[in-house]
């Protein structure tokens, strides 16, 4: 199936100046997905049997959670909940009534399988997914065919490494030869001068507050501790996969 492309969205980002436009991006994705399911999705039959069956992973619940959207989020949970039981009830009844610790013990071990698998899948994950693969495919695609954008991203601010490490994995999917060896190595020559960058407004922020300093203006370096954790590890990363 041909990727749809997202050209307004990714130059939009390009000349925003962001540290990594890519992570603005899946901020909104994020939002999309949990606005799509919280919203009047939910009271589609077919919707609520993936719901119940997939759910979301702990980071997706919680922002769920914290839309504070009680009358949807109540009715979601208790469908998922119901189908969620059938296999939890009876191993929860199983280790309740279990009088070996050794048996006991193993059946935590169930447990905790049974924990980790719901933890690994999730519609809002899936959705952001989607969304990820078509930007980063979106940037090459826009290198290989478009000057002003491979002008503009070689004077950029760059991404964070998270990204920057799937702009890299995706790469081969639009480009080969010299032109991907070339765009692979702007991205790590992206990330190296936009790493110094940061961490030189860091010691600039960091050395402003010696009373020494107190005069001296602030250079813009204010947010440089925010944006220094940002371009070492990104936001809106996808977790379950
Ligand atoms: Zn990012
Ligand atoms: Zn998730």
């Amino acid at each position: 199936m041909k990727t749809e492309l997202e050209t307004i969205p990714v130059w939009d980002g390009l000349r925003s100046g962001s540290e990594c436009f890519i992570c603005d991006l899946m901020n909104r994705a994020q939002e999309d997905a949990v606005d799509y399911y919280l919203g009047p999705a939910i009271m589609v039959p077919e919707i609520r049997v993936v719901i119940n069956q997939k759910g979301f992973c702990p980071t997706h619940f919680k922002a769920l959670a914290d839309r504070n959207k009680a009358q949807s989020l109540s009715l979601v949970l208790d469908t998922y909940m119901t189908e969620s039981d059938k296999t939890l009830q009876p191993l929860l009844d199983k280790i309740t009534s279990s009088s070996s610790p050794r048996k006991t013990l193993k059946l935590f071990g169930e447990l905790e399988n049974m924990n980790e698998n719901r933890e690994k899948v999730c519609l809002v994950c899936d959705y952001m997914n989607d969304r990820l693969e078509r930007y980063v495919r979106t940037v090459a695609a826009l290198f290989r065919d478009d000057a002003d954008f491979r002008s503009e991203l070689a004077k950029g601010k760059g991404f964070c490494m998270h990204h920057t490490i799937e702009l890299a994995k995706c790469a081969k999917e639009e480009l080969s030869g010299s032109l991907l060896n070339d765009y692979l190595t702007l991205l790590a020559r992206l990330m190296k001068e936009n790493l110094e960058r940061c961490h030189d407004d860091d010691v600039y922020l960091s050395q402003k507050y010696k009373s020494e300093n107190k005069d001296k203006p602030w250079n813009g370096c204010e947010d440089a501790h925010k944006r220094c954790v940002r371009k070492l590890f990104g936001e809106s990363r996808i977790l379950a996969k």
